[in-house]
């Protein structure tokens, strides 16, 4: 292939999945509001049932414009199909429930965003599955906690909420080794920054709430996957992929679909019976978001980079954390999985700890003190007293979120402006803490 064959990552952004709507001529991919698809015939409906015949009967399921979602992140990804849901928490369900029993295990990441350590640690407890948290600096941790109920590896590659970059090629060779997929949440990273396919990742999730939507306006997650995990080597071990499925009649997916089985299950089975599917609305909204996610995260990561340098410099600071900086234990790791920058999301600690990191979130002006990434608008949060409040200290402190730590997620203003607002809350908070 010519290179001129290959689209670019800004013209997939623009384009993978969409075409001019051919009853209308509508430009803009159409709002496919409809729960369901009349049938041509009762033979029509069959086949679609006995998913002999690929097509929409409802929106459970599959709908129109979040297929158009489905393969355009596919696209970014360079996967072979996707699965979008209600919510990034959704797509990690989703990502597993194809692979996991009761009893089954994963080896996860303790670098992970709050929400999915207590999800991974407490809720799939229920379910029966069992989640190993390892120390992701040293990959062969997560060599050494696989056994032979292992069914998964999840890692961030990029982690929320700062500054840690994960060695996924070496990771995804002991995934590989052990016969495991591994799993790579890629959502502070972006297709735009890091395609852990590239690196030997069989699966990925994102919440599209963050980077891809963009703006903050709505929830949502995908799970792609790359089609290269081969299901035959151990098929005892994926019973849902590589055994008959009686309520359709027999049918083997892994056998029947090939390197689309994955995808076809997480329609067809996932998100028929957990219901979690992603709203069409919300799924043209994330798709207009894309549409611009090269030219953001450029700007996004300039602001970061500029802003971290800042604070690196600031008197009432006492480290910052964000793997562009030189400074950085994570930074030869982002030259390499993350070339084109470091991301918009990092953590710096407060000199004076929990009382004046709590001061700083409530002075800021511009920046908005919310539970929130990946928005154009500068965000704030202090972990500890919010979204990492359930953790205990020792959790907090193990998931890079301490009492002095705050969170940043860069947005696109103009960088001096950003920086002023930073400077005058740390004044602030220094200020009215010195006075009591
Ligand atoms: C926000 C987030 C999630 C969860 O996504 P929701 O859309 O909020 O359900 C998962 N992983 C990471 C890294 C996140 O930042």
């Amino acid at each position: 292939m010519s290179k001129s064959d290959v689209p670019g990552i800004e013209t997939i952004a623009v384009h993978a999945g969409a075409s001019p709507d051919p009853t209308t001529g509508a430009r803009s991919t159409p709002i496919f509001q409809t729960a369901s698809y009349v049938f041509e015939d009762a033979d029509e409906a069959a086949s679609l049932f006995n998913l002999q015949k690929p097509g929409f009967l409802y929106s459970r399921l599959t709908n129109p414009t979040v297929s158009v979602l489905e393969e355009r992140v596919a696209a970014l990804e360079g996967g072979r199909g996707a699965i979008a849901t209600a919510s990034g928490h959704a797509a990690q369900i989703l990502a597993l429930f194809p692979l996991m029993q009761p009893g089954c295990e994963i080896v996860a990441s303790k670098m992970l965003y709050g929400g999915s350590l207590n999800q991974m640690g407490h809720s799939y407890k229920k379910f029966g599955w069992e989640t190993i948290f390892v120390d992701p600096d040293k990959p062969t941790n997560f060599a050494d906690s696989i056994t032979d109920n292992t069914r998964a590896i999840f890692v961030e590659n990029l982690a929320n909420p700062g500054g840690v970059v994960v060695d996924i090629e070496a990771v995804a060779k002991i995934a590989r080794k052990a016969d495991v997929p591994l799993i790579v949440d890629n959502t502070m990273a972006t297709p735009f920054l890091s395609r852990p396919f590239e690196w030997g990742a069989d699966i990925i999730v994102h919440s599209t709430t963050k980077f891809l939507s963009g703006n903050g306006s709505s929830i949502g997650g995908i799970v792609v996957d790359s089609g290269q995990f081969d299901w035959f080597k151990n098929a005892e071990k994926w019973p849902s992929l590589t055994e008959p499925a009686p309520e359709y009649h027999g049918l083997r997916f892994a056998e029947t679909f090939g390197d689309l089985a994955y995808t076809i299950y997480g329609h067809v089975v996932g998100l028929r019976d957990l219901g979690a599917c992603q709203q069409p609305f919300n799924a043209w909204i994330t798709l207009q978001g894309i549409e611009t996610l090269t030219l953001r995260m450029e700007r996004h990561c300039a602001n970061a980079l500029e802003v971290a340098r800042f604070l690196e410099s600031h008197p009432l600071v006492e480290w910052v954390s964000y793997a562009g900086l030189d400074s950085s234990p994570y930074r030869a790791l982002a030259k390499k999985f993350l070339p084109a920058g470091a991301g918009a999301v990092f953590t710096f600690g407060v000199k004076g700890g929990f009382d004046v990191g709590v001061r700083v979130v409530e002075s800021v002006e511009i920046i908005s003190h919310l539970a929130n990434i990946g928005d154009t608008k500068s965000l704030i949060i202090h972990p500890a007293s919010t979204v990492y409040r359930q953790l205990s200290e020792k959790q907090q402190i193990a998931a890079g979120a301490g009492p002095d730590v705050i969170r940043l997620s860069i947005g696109i203003e103009t960088a001096a402006d950003i920086i002023a607002d930073l400077d005058q809350a740390l004044h602030a908070a220094a200020t009215s803490a010195a006075a009591e």
